[in-house]
């Protein structure tokens, strides 16, 4: 037997939540390259509400692990659903 299971998604919005008490939009950068024995490097900056920081730790990474040059952008921003049109 399969399941089933229904959604109903009647009047429903979803939006990036701009409010004022919203969590604050972050933003990080993750190492994306190899370790010399293969395996993932895998180091991550802190996230912070500032995007230039980030890019400070990648030339501090890069001074310490020189060929680390890829970087993937870790960015979670907050998004808010509510029910009964837009807001
Ligand atoms: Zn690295």
């Amino acid at each position: 037997m399969i399941a089933v299971r229904v959604f109903r998604f009647v009047d429903w919005t979803l939006r990036p939540d701009l409010d004022a008490d919203a969590p604050p939009t972050t933003y990080a950068l993750r190492c994306l390259n190899l370790n010399d024995d293969d395996t993932a490097c895998g180091a991550e900056s802190r996230a912070t509400t500032d995007p230039a920081e980030p890019q400070t730790w990648a030339f501090d990474h890069l001074r310490r692990h020189p060929g680390h040059t890829g970087f993937a952008e870790l960015i979670e921003r907050p998004w808010v659903m509510w029910q009964g049109g837009s807001k």
